[in-house]
């Protein structure tokens, strides 16, 4: 039996050990390796910010997980050896045929002063409860939303964060109290996609949510609740920001990010492999021409399943990675708007728009459901 070792259980690791548990069941076994008991998709904290969610709610135990050939092991990974594949954890040692890197992105708050201090953000599960009771508690005045650096996971959402908070404000009677403003480094919300950049600035502009492209809080004063930009200062009451995203320490520390742009894991855009033989890594943590989102992760998981395949049959290689996914994005009131991405297949990237619709809002629902059948029990 093949050994193919997969570090992380979140939206990549979770989609390879699916396909290699339906197409190689004879021939290879996974062990699946992650530090928490349970995944939780990352939507789900927008559930947990403005639906009530409670956190428990929303989590996936792996404890759940009955894929045949896939073993789930609760472990943190704190060292690995790309050259000899040699992988040690707090409780167990490997040294598998296949090494799959899936091991997401970290969030580096100190990076922006000021913002552990003075900040609040909803791209973790503790920061999400946070918020949840600051925004419980807020009474009026100016939320900032500042994107504090790119790549960040799931482009749309920090909009769909600013609108479903027009929701919630207005829903508490708020929403004449407070101000709502979100600040970009970025030229467009999509750049990527001109029309649902569009569509999104159009839908900010009807609820008279300000933006601002192209300036980055650099750093907060907790003590003057003030964020300073390139072009001076902005006041806040309360400040939402998406934190500056790097790969996880044990990652830095391989030297798999070697030779990738920006402390990212080096990769082959078509085949995901590392420059390492039968080392590769899929999702937020390698250094791919995409977004960071759960569906590339989930897309390039699938290349890497049919490239161990066609190495363990002796086949021709697959097709490249061609940077796939439909994300969706919430525009409040109970709409959800979809992009089909595809990155990689053509001479330029395409993202057209459909919606936003109720449909599209239970097509979402359905996604995650979907996927929860298929990762847990195939
Ligand atoms: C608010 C929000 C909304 C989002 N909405 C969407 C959306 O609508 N659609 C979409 O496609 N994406 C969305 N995303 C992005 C999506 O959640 C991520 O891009 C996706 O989870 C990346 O998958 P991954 O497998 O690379 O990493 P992850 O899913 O983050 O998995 C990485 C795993 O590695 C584990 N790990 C890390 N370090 C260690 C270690 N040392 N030892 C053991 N285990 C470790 C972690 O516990 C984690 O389970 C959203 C994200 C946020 C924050």
């Amino acid at each position: 039996m093949h050994t193919v070792l997969i570090l992380g259980a979140g939206f990549g690791g979770l989609e390879l050990a699916a396909c290699i548990s339906e197409s190689l069941a004879d021939e290879a076994r996974v062990v699946l390796v992650d530090q928490n008991d349970s995944f939780t998709f990352g939507f789900s904290k927008i559930d947990i910010l403005f639906r009530d969610k409670a956190p428990e709610a929303v989590r996936i135990p792996y404890a759940d997980l009955t894929r045949p050939g896939v073993e789930f092991r609760q472990e943190r990974v704190t060292s690995i050896d790309p050259r000899t594949r040699r992988v040690v954890t707090d409780r167990s040692e490997y040294e598998p045929d296949t090494l799959v890197v899936a091991l997401g992105a970290d969030y580096d708050h100190a990076a922006t002063p000021g913002f552990v201090e003075d900040g609040h953000e909803y791209y973790s599960i503790d920061g999400t409860c946070r918020l949840r009771d600051r925004l419980a508690e807020f009474t009026g005045g100016t939320v900032l939303i500042g994107i504090l650096s790119v790549p960040f996971k799931c482009p749309p959402a920090p909009y769909e964060g600013a609108l479903l908070l027009h929701d919630h404000l207005t829903r508490r009677g708020l929403r004449d109290a407070a101000r709502i403003h979100v600040v970009s480094p970025m030229p467009a919300p999509i750049p990527v996609s001109a029309e649902t950049s569009a569509a999104l600035v159009a839908a900010l502009g009807e609820r008279d949510i300000g933006y601002t492209p192209g300036l980055r809080v650099q750093s907060l004063d907790p003590v003057r609740h003030v964020a300073t930009t390139r072009d001076g200062e902005l006041a806040y009451d309360l400040f939402i920001g998406i934190p500056r995203h790097r790969v996880p320490e044990v990652v830095e520390a391989s030297g798999l990010t070697e030779g990738g742009a920006d402390g990212w894991i080096r990769v082959d855009p078509g085949t995901l492999a590392t420059p390492y033989p039968g080392v590769y890594a899929v999702g937020d943590c390698a250094d791919a021409p995409v977004p960071r989102a759960g569906v590339f992760a989930e897309n390039a998981a699938r290349t890497v399943a049919a490239g161990i395949a066609a190495q363990l049959r002796g086949s021709p290689p697959p097709e490249k990675y061609r940077g796939q996914g439909s994300c969706y994005i919430e525009f409040g009131g109970g709409l959800v708007a979809k992009v089909d991405a595809d990155f990689l297949s053509g001479p330029a990237p395409v993202a057209p728009l459909y919606g936003p619709s109720a449909e599209l809002a239970q097509e979402k629902a359905d996604f995650a459901a979907t996927r929860r059948r298929r990762w847990f029990t195939g």
